[in-house]
């Protein structure tokens, strides 16, 4: 069955595994052991949804964008995520781990984070469950994103700099992994995407189920039962897109995923294993991860979830990717013509929709996986 569990050692196909030292395996277990326990009951399901909906604000619509699918010659629609609290789909996979957490006994969070979207999220989530919170963030990524370090220690989480590699995300990644076997008796450590050793890539993908489940339903009634023939989202570890997808891989919508052209592990990367998963990954010829580079600091991650690796490889899903020129263009024409500035990442997505022909008279549903207000700071500097 697409997109259902992975083999019990962890794997999507070749894809996935659990690639870390010794000291980490047995992190790893029980961690999984928990989470299959948790989610099958039906008592902690109750209360993840509960949370989403009284203090994520789920469900989240699924909007009819009137003018632009006008202006495209296509139906497209807009599943909202960029009205969750904290403004993206991140929140689902923070309030899940958080309460998991809890239900371990844990009650310090530990985190990367790249841009820092993750970071904040994960601070929000240790907030709202009076749980300790410390950020792993590289250097480089400290500087250049100084407001939202600020946002994390408002919440009242500590940012720690990384000042290893290239101090950015790949670092901050390896930095907290590492801090997590030394304290890993009172601490969970919270991953921000579909990436990872095993059960990360799963568990992720089952707490963004969500986006999809609703979608699905919220499409029928749009759609007299149906499904949309194209079902669309970016791409970065691949968290919101696979969080969509789940919702429609028994289905017979397409399913395309949209990458940043200078981030495109899928489309240009080769296997091989970074942070405890095998994936497809942008290396050079000497076999060194390469740095992502994109418009979108929420894209900057030179790998991809392992399930997305399995979901080309065997064609369920495809992969395009766009270019930064594109992604400005789609960021601006949803602002005009439907009142939604969209964050930078969601409008990799949409490039694709406005670029792609083929897409003329067709049924689109895009998630919209965050909103843009983030964005207008960088955006300004670049249209002005
Ligand atoms: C973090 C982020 C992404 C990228 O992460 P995925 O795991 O690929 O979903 C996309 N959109 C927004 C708004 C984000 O904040």
């Amino acid at each position: 069955m697409v997109m259902a569990e992975p083999s019990s050692d962890g794997r999507f196909g070749e894809f996935g595994g659990r690639f870390v030292p010794e000291s980490l395996v047995a992190a790893c277990e029980e961690l999984e052991a928990a989470f299959r326990t948790a989610w099958s009951d039906p008592v902690f399901v109750a209360e993840f949804h509960r949370v989403l909906k009284d203090y994520g604000g789920r469900p989240s619509p699924v909007t009819e964008a009137a003018q632009l699918s006008k202006k495209l010659g296509l139906r497209l629609l807009l599943k909202r995520e960029d009205l969750n609290h904290t403004g993206s789909h991140k929140i689902n996979n923070v309030v899940g781990q958080a309460l998991l957490a809890a239900r371990m006994g844990k009650t310090k969070l530990v985190a990367e984070t790249g841009a820092g979207q993750h970071g904040v999220a994960t601070a929000t989530a240790a907030a709202m469950m009076g749980m300790e919170c410390k950020v792993y963030m590289g250097a480089v990524d400290v500087e250049r994103q100084a407001l939202n370090v600020f946002r994390m220690q408002l919440l009242g989480a500590e940012v720690v700099p990384v000042e290893s590699g290239s101090r950015t995300l790949k670092d901050a990644v390896n930095e907290a992994m590492r801090h997590w076997v030394a304290v890993v008796e009172d601490t969970h450590y919270c991953l921000g995407s579909v990436m990872g050793p095993h059960p990360y890539p799963w568990m992720v993908r089952e707490f963004h189920r969500v986006i999809g489940d609703e979608a699905r339903e919220q499409c029928a009634a749009l759609l007299d039962g149906g499904v949309p023939d194209v079902v669309t989202a970016c791409v970065g570890g691949g968290s919101n897109a696979a969080g969509l997808f789940s919702g429609f891989a028994d289905s017979d919508a397409e399913l395309v995923g949209v990458e940043p052209a200078g981030g495109a592990a899928v489309t240009r990367g080769v296997p091989g294993v970074v942070h405890g998963m095998l994936s497809y990954l942008m290396q050079d010829e000497d076999g060194q991860v390469l740095e992502a580079q994109s418009i979108s600091a929420g894209l900057d991650y030179p790998g991809v979830g392992p399930e997305h690796a399995h979901l080309a490889k065997t064609g369920r899903a495809t992969y395009e990717t766009v270019t930064d020129a594109e992604v400005i263009d789609a960021f601006g024409l949803l602002s005009r013509t439907e009142g939604i500035i969209p964050a930078l990442e969601s409008a990799h997505a949409l490039a694709w929709v406005v670029r792609d022909e083929r897409l003329r008279g067709k049924t689109v549903l895009l998630n919209l996986s965050g909103r843009g207000d983030k964005d207008v700071n960088q955006m300004m500097d670049i249209l002005k």
